[in-house]
């Protein structure tokens, strides 16, 4: 029995059918998922002073209520103001909508408040606080650490915490240390064992924070030592030997029908020269919506082909990979090269067949999503893999490539540009490229916010004109569904709506839920003009190429963080016609996650009508979201850092870097603690499922 074993096989008491299932959806399974399950009132900074709340401070109060009032907006919203205050200041309290709120409140009672300060000019500030009635007589006790974990129906923080506290007991001394002793004593850490206690029981304020400082500089560490350990081999040595032979790419640049921008050249020659010293090739390429990625790996793949390797192209969506298929396999058959796709829809007798062949080496190029990880593919001699789109995919995804495939060469490609400090940071020590122009002749995307019914009427008379004109339209939605909490237009809806509004066209209908083939058989059916009209949602943001597509609306846009509002537009435009996109705002709309209200939301969005480069707008979205959300959702890898906040730890950051690099010359890349090796292979795996 160890720290992996499964919650279910303990008989512990505090569980039961229910909550073991409510666990299970938060993917909690085994008692290491369940102590690093961290409660989220993690930021909360106790304080009974008001006079000297900063901006920005997360704060629990105790105090009371005046001077309640319920107002309208002009667009007919609810606002619920109040103010709150104690012996040492006070603070105005809004919440918008906060009819439910405004019942609950009263004035001249006593509550405990919860919530993050805005400093106004000569005010504090806190939105929608969490709130909870204190009787009068507990006013004078000391304010409780009540953790507050992330909610999931069929489990309250009550029972979580019983389970917690019964795994903690009987089991804590199943935890290992996992950082080294050194590296503890330098930094002034907490043991793991007692950090665990602390952070989801703490003693005291000091003490939690020492549990969390404990968990930060971990998990950077354990991410330092994955990043690194492997390049520490790797660099030690001259790893392969080309021919460097190119007439296969030589042949394929003249079938080309247009020629190579100078940055695509640039970039082909660095690797090219990087390939031949034999040194492994860990390249980021960066570059912009249709700068033309795809060109390049195809050359460096077939580069690699010619001197006798297999190569490997990944890609984030089964759209996206069968549309890479589609475009790549002709043309690589006319060079005499087999390609084949595979994904997890490829069953059977196919995927046998496909799968003898890879180890054959008869399938020079496979191209597919994440299947091609899975443990049954056996190159014969995969020489390079290429990720497209590599910021829909995790960290830990990406080593576990490398680390199964024992792949030398890896090309990541991404139209998201990170800023360097982050990238060289986070991705330790790729090297980065940079692909700086886009193809000649190409426009910039007309782009119109649209704000108003008059405005909206305007979009659809265009959108019918270029129908007329035989162009294809997207129209993007954030949701499938509508749901009832937000006013935002969801897919379903929006298929309704232009049905009535353009009769004569077919329109089609595409979301995730849908089974694989018939995402495949809509995407078909759009690239061969049988569809007119895509109504989708956002899963056509990475790397759709339809040409004859130049109009794109998108929906409920406010939704939509820049960059990727920057990358669906960036499905238009991909010829020498003129594109258009349309971001439509509903002025009616709640507040989005971005809490901007209608004006705020039309500002940000103007960006794009003014900007069509990507990294400024990159720049500006990571100005205005925290780095989690930039890199996308859940899948991304790096949201999935607990404590680890990129952006704000850069320095603790490249700290413990410092330290892993020297930590690993110093013991030539051995690392002798077992369970810290044990641990990282079990985020992987867990990562991988
Ligand atoms: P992205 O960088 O967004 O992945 P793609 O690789 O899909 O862009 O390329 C976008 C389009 O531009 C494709 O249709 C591709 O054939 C075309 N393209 C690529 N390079 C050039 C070039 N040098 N000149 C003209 N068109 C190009
Ligand atoms: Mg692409």
């Amino acid at each position: 029995m160890d720290i992996f074993s499964k919650l279910a096989e303990l008989s512990l008491n505090s569980l039961n059918k229910r909550n073991e299932q409510a666990l299970k959806k938060l993917s909690i399974e085994t008692i290491r998922d369940l102590l690093y399950h961290f409660p989220r009132y993690i930021n909360t900074l106790v304080s009974d002073d008001i006079s000297k709340l900063k901006d920005g401070d997360n704060v629990v109060l105790r105090g009371q209520i005046t001077d309640k009032k319920l107002m309208f907006t002009r667009s007919g919203k609810r606002i619920l103001k109040a103010v709150f205050f104690n012996e040492t200041g006070n603070i105005n309290l809004t919440w918008y909508n906060g009819f439910y709120v405004a019942k609950y409140l009263e004035e001249d009672k006593f509550y405990e408040i919860e919530g993050k300060v805005k400093k106004n000019f000569l005010s504090l500030e806190i939105s929608h606080p969490q709130l909870k009635k204190v009787s009068e007589e507990n006013i004078e006790k000391k304010i409780q650490f009540d953790p507050v974990y992330k909610q999931t129906r069929g489990l309250n923080t009550d029972s979580l915490q019983k389970i917690i506290s019964e795994v903690l007991k009987k089991y804590i001394d199943l935890v290992d240390e996992i950082l080294p002793e050194e590296f503890i004593k330098d930094k002034s850490l907490m043991s793991r064992k007692e950090a665990l206690l602390n952070i989801h029981f703490p003693e005291s304020l000091d003490k939690y924070f020492l549990a969390r400082k404990r968990f930060l500089y971990e998990e950077i560490f354990t991410l330092q030592i994955f990043i690194m350990y492997k390049q520490y081999f790797s660099n030690l040595e001259k790893k392969y030997v080309l021919d460097d032979k190119k007439d296969l790419t030589a042949k394929y640049i003249q079938m080309l029908p247009f020629e190579l921008t100078k940055s695509q050249k640039q970039v082909i020659t660095n690797i090219y020269n990087e390939l031949k010293e034999g040194r492994p090739v860990n390249r980021l390429i960066q570059g912009d919506v249709g700068s033309g990625k795809t060109v390049v790996s195809i050359i460096i793949m077939l580069y690699m082909i010619d001197n006798g390797y297999q190569v490997a192209l990944l890609a984030p969506t089964q759209i996206l990979a069968s549309q890479h298929y589609e475009n790549i396999s002709k043309d690589l058959e006319k060079l005499g090269i087999k390609t084949a796709l595979l994904t997890s829809s490829v069953k059977g007798k196919k995927r046998k067949e496909i799968l003898k062949e890879i180890s054959s080496s008869d399938i020079q190029c496979i191209i597919g999503t994440h299947s091609l990880l899975s443990e049954e593919i056996e190159f014969k001699k995969l020489g390079m893999a290429v990720i497209d789109e590599q910021h829909k995919f995790g960290v830990l995804q990406r080593q576990a490539l490398r680390d199964k495939t024992h792949i030398d060469n890896l090309i990541l490609m991404t139209a998201t540009p990170i800023p360097r400090s982050l990238a060289m940071t986070i991705y330790g020590d790729l090297d980065i490229s940079i692909i700086k122009e886009l193809p000649s002749g190409r426009q910039k995307i007309i782009t119109k916010v649209v704000n108003s019914p008059i405005l909206r009427d305007k979009m659809y008379k265009f959108i019918n004109k270029k129908l007329k004109e035989g162009t294809q339209v997207y129209v993007i939605s954030p949701l499938i569904e509508e749901s009832k909490k937000k006013t935002t237009h969801s897919a379903k809806l929006t298929y309704e709506e232009y049905k009535t509004h353009f009769p004569e066209y077919n329109i089609g209908l595409l979301h995730g839920k849908l089974s694989n083939d018939e995402k495949s058989q809509i995407m078909m059916d759009f690239l061969n003009q049988k569809i007119d009209i895509l109504i989708a949602t956002s899963i056509v943001e990475v790397g759709i190429n339809v040409k004859n597509a130049n109009v794109i609306v998108i929906r409920s846009a406010n939704n939509f963080g820049l960059s990727s509002l920057h990358q669906l537009r960036g499905r238009v435009g991909r010829s020498k016609e003129q594109g258009y996109c349309f971001l439509e705002v509903n002025e009616k709309e709640e507040a989005s996650e971005f809490e901007e209200k209608g004006e705020e939301a039309v500002n940000r969005l103007k960006i794009l009508e003014e900007s069509t480069d990507g990294f400024y707008i990159a720049n500006k979205d990571l100005e205005l979201r925290k780095a989690g959300q930039f890199f996308g959702d859940k899948q991304s890898g790096l949201s999935d850092f607990l404590l680890l906040d990129i952006q704000k730890h850069i320095k603790e950051i490249e700290e413990i870097k410092q330290y892993v690099k020297d930590y690993l010359n110093r013991y030539k890349g051995i690392i002798s603690i077992n369970a810290l090796i044990k641990d990282i292979e079990y985020r992987m795996q867990k990562e991988d499922k």
